[in-house]
């Protein structure tokens, strides 16, 4: 019967998932992929977080053979420190967030949090130690008090809205007739991106993990509400390990260090200062982002002005 048990779970639970209704089928697929590709080993023991040192020691890792990604990368996040990982696009940027949360298993080298390698620990534990704000948030048909609460479900309403006071969502929240009670996802209010990144945002205050990651939204936002939001992430990422993924510049100007990745190598690494002063990859990169915001907002002020 075990083998009949395993698929009825996995129906199971994509059914749960599809009935709370999971607005990103891709991500659905994704989590389905991902938990059936990678298991716990036999003995694995929960992960021991002790100060949230992230170490990716010699990484080596490719989807399919044939075609490398990351080609033996190595960097360290000393705990309470922030790292950015910046390069151009389809550099592996994104896969090193993966690789962290152990979606995929490396083909070479280590993933270490605290000494410990991610293959070792129980991914349960794994995932309670690390908290996303990923570029596009999946928010549930539910009220918007249910979606972030998601971050820890026997968090009080009262911490709710103190995560949502310091994401800065709770303003907007309070301003509609239902308030918290207010129903988002597909069938209610949807919600812009910024306000979307909010929301997580608030879920990962409830959750508190030692780690995070933050996955930097591709699409532009206006530049106020990119202030706000960056405001809002540096506050949860002081003194708590953080690995930008930045597909953007505007979050790493702060970083401790800045990794600048191309074709899954390291090419140059330091900080903002550091690289604008060496005028390389980065250098370039921020010129080029400088003169596109510059073009942006010149356009803004001749919209808003006719
Ligand atoms: P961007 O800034 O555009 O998001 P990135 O640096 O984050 O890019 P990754 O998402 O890490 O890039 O992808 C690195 C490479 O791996 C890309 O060339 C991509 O096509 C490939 N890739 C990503 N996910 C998969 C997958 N599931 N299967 C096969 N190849 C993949």
């Amino acid at each position: 019967w075990l083998q009949l048990a395993t698929p009825l779970n996995f129906l199971g639970f994509a059914y749960r998932e599809i009935k709370q209704g999971i607005t990103d089928i891709e991500t659905m697929f994704e989590l389905l992929d991902k938990d059936a590709e990678v298991k716990d080993r036999a003995g694995a023991q929960p992960l021991e977080v002790r100060e949230g040192r992230v170490t990716f020691e010699n990484v080596v890792f490719s989807y399919d053979p044939d075609r490398p990604i990351l080609q033996g990368l190595s960097f360290d996040v000393p705990a309470g420190r922030t790292v950015a990982i910046v390069g151009p696009s389809g550099a592996g940027k994104s896969t090193i967030s993966r690789l962290l949360f152990r979606f995929y298993d490396v083909n070479g080298g280590r993933v270490l949090i605290d000494g410990q390698d991610v293959r070792e620990v129980t991914q349960k534990s794994l995932r309670a130690a690390i908290g996303m704000v990923p570029q596009d948030t999946v928010l549930f048909n539910d009220t918007i008090r249910y979606n972030i609460r998601y971050g820890r479900w026997d968090a009080t309403d009262a911490e709710v809205e103190e995560a949502a006071r310091l994401a800065q969502i709770d303003t907007f929240i309070r301003r509609m007739p239902k308030g918290y009670e207010t129903e988002v996802g597909e069938r209610g209010l949807k919600l812009s991106g910024g306000e979307k990144q909010r929301v997580a945002i608030a879920r990962t205050i409830l959750k508190g993990p030692p780690v995070l990651v933050l996955d930097e939204a591709t699409s532009a936002l206006d530049s106020y509400t990119e202030m706000e939001i960056q405001a809002a992430l540096e506050r949860i990422s002081e003194n708590r390990t953080t690995l930008v993924i930045a597909h953007r510049l505007s979050t790493v100007v702060n970083a401790d260090e800045i990794i600048v990745l191309d074709k899954g190598v390291i090419v140059e690494r330091g900080n903002h200062e550091e690289l604008l002063a060496q005028g390389g990859v980065y250098a370039g990169m921020w010129n080029r982002q400088r003169e596109a915001d510059e073009a942006r907002e010149k356009l803004q002020r001749t919209q808003d002005d006719a």
